[in-house]
């Protein structure tokens, strides 16, 4: 039985609750056998019998199971295709058994008159348990392999869903990028994984942990938290961060985590470009550092002391050339040009100039398109495009079991406008021509 589950099994009251909610999951999902009762109507059916838990395979025995399927499936073609074979081996049998001898009667019947149908269609299950080498190594020993009726798939395919986990999505009430994120809510659904979205304020209202550090929303297990609000000031009062500490201290996965979260502030984007940063967190790495160091851009420190002094004065003789970062997300934070100027001979002199970065200012090349927008005439304008790149990867302790790279975003804005994206209204969606 599944053993990462043990706490739950003891709690008799939660199990019920569990079992209760999975009940009607299966129920909805067309988990169904008719009764014994009235096996030929589907007037009154039921659940087919699923477990609670999925139970724990070693993932070395899956793959292995995979991977002779194949290999399964073409020695079963080739004992069917050899008829001298299946009499020998099967001679001794039809004699003492019935059933065999009459299927046996059929196959040399057609084969004597010419197989009609030169296409075999072969749709086989392999079945296996688990069983322990005398070293203590889990191994996998074939049950049987079925070749008729193999039967289950249809149901198999649908019990995920009883056991996926649940994604609380945690948004705005008002939110214009609505269809942004139903379009991913859509896809883990089209996975069978439920999401239930909610804001911060349900969650400190209604959720909570168990002893187990379990996050639970409206009594159910939450496994994956993903955030689509709180990655600016204002959108968290007392209440809401309350409710984001509440969030991190249980063991549902974040996406991201808070730490993660910190990693794409802009003062560590500065820092990474500093001579040896990469080297120490990439250790053993050079071609991956020196991928990374070809695409940074001019990144200055604005920290006390003579570097920082440096910079400003750069920035202050050549404003057009450099860009000033708060640590803040979300467009419209960044200061340019006259109003870089006097923010610069503001904080010049205080401890607040470290919360902000001084960034080279990059110039693309102009181009002419047309934006389009609700209510704006069509017309062509110079505009410059910003390239964004979308990874994913999953790590477990120290293991990273996926990384990747799944797709780009490109948008383009008219070059009179140094920042701001397309929530801001001032840049479009597009799509890259390669050329
Ligand atoms: P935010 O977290 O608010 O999105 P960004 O650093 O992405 O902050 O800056 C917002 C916008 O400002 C970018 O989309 C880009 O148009 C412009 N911008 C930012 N940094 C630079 C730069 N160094 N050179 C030119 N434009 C920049
Ligand atoms: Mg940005």
């Amino acid at each position: 039985m599944a053993t990462g589950w043990g706490s739950l099994l003891q709690d008799e009251q939660q199990l019920e609750e569990l079992a209760r909610q999975a009940v009607d999951r299966a129920l909805a999902e067309g988990v169904l056998l008719r009764t014994a009762r009235e096996p030929s109507s589907s007037n009154v059916v039921s659940y087919a019998p699923f477990t609670l838990f999925p139970s724990l395979v070693p993932s070395a025995l899956l793959e292995q199971a995979y991977a002779v399927q194949m290999d399964f499936n073409l020695l079963v073609d080739a004992v069917s295709q050899d008829a001298a074979f299946l009499e020998q081996t099967l001679s001794s049998t039809i004699k003492r058994d019935d059933y065999t001898a009459r299927l046996f009667d059929i196959h040399k019947q057609v084969l004597k008159e010419g197989v009609a149908q030169t296409v075999f269609l072969g749709l086989n299950r392999s079945d296996y348990m688990f069983q322990h080498n005398t070293d203590g190594s889990p191994a996998l020993k074939q049950i049987e392999i079925n070749t008729i009726s193999a039967s289950f798939g249809g149901l198999a395919s649908r019990t995920p869903a009883v056991h996926r986990a649940l994604v609380l999505l945690i948004a705005q009430e008002k939110e214009r990028n609505i269809f942004d994120q139903r379009a991913i809510e859509n896809e883990l659904l089209a996975k069978n994984i439920h999401v239930i979205r909610r804001r911060f304020e349900d969650v400190s209202e209604k959720g909570s942990l168990d002893q187990d550090r379990r996050l639970l929303m409206d009594g159910q297990e939450v496994a994956v938290v993903y955030f689509r609000d709180g990655y600016m000031p204002n959108q968290y009062s007392q209440q809401n961060w309350e409710a984001r500490l509440l969030l991190e201290r249980s063991c549902a996965v974040k996406c991201p985590d808070i730490a993660t979260q910190l990693a794409g502030t802009k003062k560590v984007q500065q820092e990474l470009s500093r001579v040896g940063v990469l080297e120490m967190l990439l250790p053993g790495q050079p071609e991956a550092v020196a991928r990374l160091r070809a695409t940074f851009a001019g990144l200055y420190s604005l920290d006390m002391g003579a570097e920082g002094d440096q910079a400003i004065a750069e920035a202050l003789a050549a404003p057009s050339r450099f860009v000033l970062k708060p640590q803040r997300e979300g467009g419209g934070n960044n200061l340019y040009g006259e109003e870089m100027v006097q923010a610069l001979q503001q904080l010049k002199d205080s401890e607040e100039r470290a919360s902000y970065i001084l960034m080279e200012k990059i110039e693309p090349e102009p181009f002419g398109n047309c934006l389009l927008r609700p209510g704006s005439p069509a017309q062509v304008v110079q505009c410059i495009s910003e390239l964004g790149i979308f990874g994913v990867y999953v790590r477990q302790g120290k293991t990273l079991v996926m990384n990747k790279h799944v797709g780009h975003l490109l948008r383009t804005k008219a070059i009179e406008h140094a920042d701001g994206g397309v929530a801001a209204g001032v840049a479009v969606l597009d799509n890259p021509y390669p050329v």
